[in-house]
């Protein structure tokens, strides 16, 4: 029985497994070692093309590294573009001040204003009641405060993403999808992947890992954390979906001028549908986005998993046009353009780092030594986040970065860490790092923090080394006395 629970305003949905799941065979097979064609030596190898791998890859790219980004999909953009997550979270902190810049900033530069939805820059920040309420239904204003947090078009995104890599100089191979990494002496060297070419290697000085699931540093035997409720919003996945043909100003209009029936509509669609989702604004008043039902209890590294949410959702889609189509105001004409290609999913592994994004941080503020970004807080009841090196360094392993959504940070800070724009800023950040690191060939974690700052700083990164106060927090050890705590 499907169960619909509220978490903040977001409703989640406890499906329960109904697909019958075949056992698996209680067998091994014992795969013949071979020798592998190496399909590009370089400096810099990214892996994952999501919104950490882009911009790691044209910030290593444009500090002169020879870089290769790999990505198993056909486009950039990972989830923010394939999974139809298009709502690009807040940038600017609770006084309207951007704080995610670099990347984020000039990939705003480069959108042409028709695909994109936001409040005006003298808007940010701005408390007047009226501003925020016409904003909060356009999810660019929380708390009654307006922020920079815009709707965008995915395949204009995925055109500005193709750009900013080549115009940067580096070398796309889409289509593989990387499997194991190469590890030589406690340090990565590079992955193997599969193509339609078959199993190939890529040699890299220094690889960044932008999977957002891991995938390259736990198999590098980094230890990650889990620790995310199962039933928690954060945990949940689904496939998101777009409906061109509606007037979503009709909706918000009953939205906002009919309460009741906004009410009568919800437990409608809840009677009909059980899990029942509302829709997203978008960059178009004629496109509506639906990011959810979320389906909880569900493991994204799980194919059977996987297979079972991709076919629930995909069938919500057609269960939710019948009734907001006979039912919704301005939902008569809505007909479905396109489901994600790209399961929508929260959160699989978090890795352990050298550092670490903690709860204590969104008290203090302080900025940290090692700072390499800084991410607005929750609300406006924290201050804003100091975002160390260490979370982008594995524990264990040398030669590895690991930017994006797998970051090393606590269960709660993941709530926000996870978002577009602060993968931006940790995968600019690990770009950045991985191309000096391989400059002057050393190991990611022997890196000078200070060169790193101001290489970002040049980028046009928001930093504030200078403040820092915490030369007593941890540092690396090296990967191999980090492998014997650990064991
Ligand atoms: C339903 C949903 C709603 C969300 N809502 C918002 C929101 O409103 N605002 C917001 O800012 N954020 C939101 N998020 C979070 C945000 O979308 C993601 O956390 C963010 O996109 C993660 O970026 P990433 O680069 O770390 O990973 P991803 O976007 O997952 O990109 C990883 C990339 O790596 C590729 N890849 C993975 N494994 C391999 C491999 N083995 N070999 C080669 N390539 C590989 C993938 O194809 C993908 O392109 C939401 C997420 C979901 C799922």
């Amino acid at each position: 029985m499907a169960e619909g629970r509220l978490f903040f305003t977001s409703e989640i949905f406890e499906g329960g497994r109904r697909r019958r799941r075949v056992a698996r065979p209680q067998k091994t097979w014992v795969e013949p070692s071979r020798t592998l064609p190496v399909f590009a030596e370089c400096d810099v190898l990214v892996v994952g093309g999501g919104p950490a791998g882009t911009a790691a890859a044209v910030s290593a790219a444009r500090l002169g590294a020879d870089v290769v980004l790999l990505e198993r999909y056909n486009h950039l953009g990972g989830l923010s573009t394939g999974g139809l997550v298009f709502w690009i979270d807040r940038m600017t902190d609770w006084d309207g001040k951007p704080v995610i810049r670099g990347f984020a900033e000039e990939v705003f530069d480069r959108l042409p204003k028709e695909y994109v939805c936001g409040p005006a820059r003298a808007d940010w920040g701005s408390r007047d009641a009226a501003t925020a309420a016409y904003w909060s239904l356009r999810a660019a204003a929380f708390h009654g405060i307006v922020t920079w947090s815009p709707m965008v078009c995915p395949e204009r995104l995925k055109l500005v993403s193709l750009d900013m890599v080549e115009e940067a100089g580096a070398r796309l191979a889409l289509h593989g999808w990387a499997s194991v990494p190469v590890v030589e002496d406690g340090a990565v060297k590079g992955v193997v992947f599969e193509s339609k070419e078959g199993r190939q290697a890529i040699l890299a000085k220094v690889t960044v890992d932008a999977t957002g699931d891991g995938d390259i540093f736990h198999r590098a035997g980094v230890p990650s954390e889990n620790d995310i409720e199962k039933n928690d919003i954060h945990h949940c996945m689904n496939t998101a979906w777009i409906w061109a043909g509606v007037d979503m100003k009709r909706w918000m209009d009953f939205r906002t001028s009919d309460p009741d029936g906004y009410s009568a509509f919800m437990a409608l669609g809840r009677e009909k549908v059980r899990h029942f989702e509302r829709p997203f604004t978008s960059w178009r008043d004629d496109v509506a986005l639906f990011m959810g039902p979320r389906q909880s209890g569900f493991d994204a590294l799980n194919v059977d998993d996987l297979t079972e949410v991709e076919t629930l959702c995909r069938r919500l889609m057609w269960q939710h046009l019948e009734v907001f189509r006979a039912h919704a105001p301005g939902f008569a004409n809505a007909y479905p353009v396109q489901s994600a290609p790209q399961m929508g999913v929260r959160h699989t592994r978090r890795m352990v780092g050298v550092e670490k994004v903690v709860r204590a941080q969104w008290d203090d503020g302080t900025p940290l030594s090692s700072e390499v970004g800084v991410s607005p807080s929750l609300s406006p009841r924290f201050r804003n986040i100091s975002v160390p090196y260490g979370a982008l360094l594995p524990r264990a392993v040398d030669g590895l970065l690991a930017p994006g959504r797998h970051l090393s940070c606590d269960a709660t800070s993941h709530s926000f860490m996870r978002e577009i724009p602060q993968c931006w800023l940790t995968g600019h950040a690990a770009g950045a790092a991985a191309a000096l690191a391989a400059s002057v060939g050393v190991a990611p974690r022997a890196l000078d923090v200070t060169v790193l700052q101001s290489a970002l700083q040049k980028q046009g990164a928001y930093v504030r080394p200078s403040a820092s106060s915490d030369r007593a927090r941890p540092r690396a050890q090296s990967p191999a006395a980090e492998r014997k705590a650990i064991s």
